[in-house]
């Protein structure tokens, strides 16, 4: 192979063994995802929000943002879950460009992925232990998800991800939510088939072992836009597009039928700014029907201290290094009115 074999890496039970949680964190996360599940199983009619940067760069800027989202979830929790947002690795279209805190803890030093491993544990454990909330990640290397998986509250498999059968008989042994985004072509059979394989048991191999999942009846669909062959973003936030969703479900057999619209990506053709007008459109959508109401369960929001974007090492704290983001003054008033109008 072409390839140097640097060092072994610590598994997950090492990785674990340093750095346990606390039988409270342990508990933390437990009752976040009983939580959501019951929102899932249509218990709870709390609306959801996966909101965060795109991608967690920078402990101290990250716990500050989550700090503050821990005090305003506080304020509107009777109406609204929310989901911190802490992606500590990252897809890249073209393969360059920061791939997340799991290879760079310092965005501005060489990959070191032992370090990554234990940033981002320590930054889960962080925020579980500080704010009492467990975040979402996404699973973009599926066998890495077992140094994360007791800190989790919600998974995503992200949209160069959904068509992979490694991605989705993994998310068929995880015990949290897993949102299956559109690909980037947009084709909703795809993202439908990666729910209904997830919410089934397979047998296959994982991590080196023979392993028997046990399906996932919380994968579930987030709607994030596409790109057409020339190369625009394709919206499917609209009413129309919800209800071909909900007419697609319909087709299925699956439990606990969801949608999460992802406002940032395709569907903002990243424009973060339009998030706010896309968000109260998709609230409309659900108040004029009620099935849509129902099966729209929450929002995916792109969001940090300070709005839109930078390059990576261009000095701005709490600004994204990935995908453009809303700051925090407009992402608050966008939750409380959000609260408002549900
Ligand atoms: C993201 O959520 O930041 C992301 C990379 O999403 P997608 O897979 O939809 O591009
Ligand atoms: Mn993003």
């Amino acid at each position: 192979m072409n390839m140097i074999f640097e060092r072994k890496l610590a598994i997950p039970m090492e990785v674990k063994e340093m750095y346990p949680l606390t039988g409270t964190m342990s508990q933390v996360v437990e009752q976040r995802i009983a939580e959501l599940k019951a929102i899932f199983e249509g218990r709870s009619d709390r609306f959801i929000l996966v909101i965060g940067p795109c991608s967690a760069d920078n402990e101290n800027s990250v716990m500050d943002y989550m700090h503050r989202l821990k005090n305003l979830a506080e304020q509107v929790k009777d109406r609204i879950f929310v989901v911190p947002r802490i992606y500590t690795n990252k897809p890249r279209t073209t393969g360059d460009g920061y791939k997340g805190m799991l290879h760079q803890p310092n965005p501005e030093e060489k990959p070191d992925m032992f370090k990554g491993i234990i940033a981002i544990r320590k930054l889960h454990m962080r925020l579980v232990q500080e704010t009492g909330m467990a975040a979402a990640d996404e699973m973009l290397y599926p066998e890495n998800h077992k140094y994360l998986d007791d800190l989790l509250g919600y998974v995503a498999v992200g949209a160069r991800s959904v068509e992979d059968q490694q991605h989705r008989l993994t998310a068929s042994g995880i015990e949290v939510p897993v949102g299956m985004k559109n690909p980037t072509s947009g084709d909703f059979q795809v993202m439908l088939n990666a729910i209904q394989a997830a919410q089934h048991p397979h047998t296959f191999i994982y991590r080196g072992w023979e392993t028997h999942s046990q399906g996932n009846p919380y994968a579930h669909a987030i709607l994030r836009g596409s790109t057409n062959k020339h190369g625009q973003s394709q919206p499917n936030y609209h009413y129309e597009d919800l209800m071909l969703i909900h007419d697609f479900y319909a087709e299925r057999d699956l439990a606990n039928p969801a949608v999460v619209v992802d406002v940032n990506h395709a569907n903002s053709g990243k424009q973060y700014i339009e998030q706010i007008r896309i968000a109260k459109e998709v609230l409309h959508s659900r108040r004029y029907n009620e099935s849509l109401r129902k099966l729209v369960k929450g929002l995916m929001i792109e969001s940090y201290l300070e709005d839109g974007c930078q390059k990576p090492g261009g000095g701005v704290y709490g600004q994204s290094i990935t995908d453009p983001c809303l700051g925090w003054e407009k992402t608050e008033k966008l939750v409380l009115d959000i609260a408002e109008t549900l």
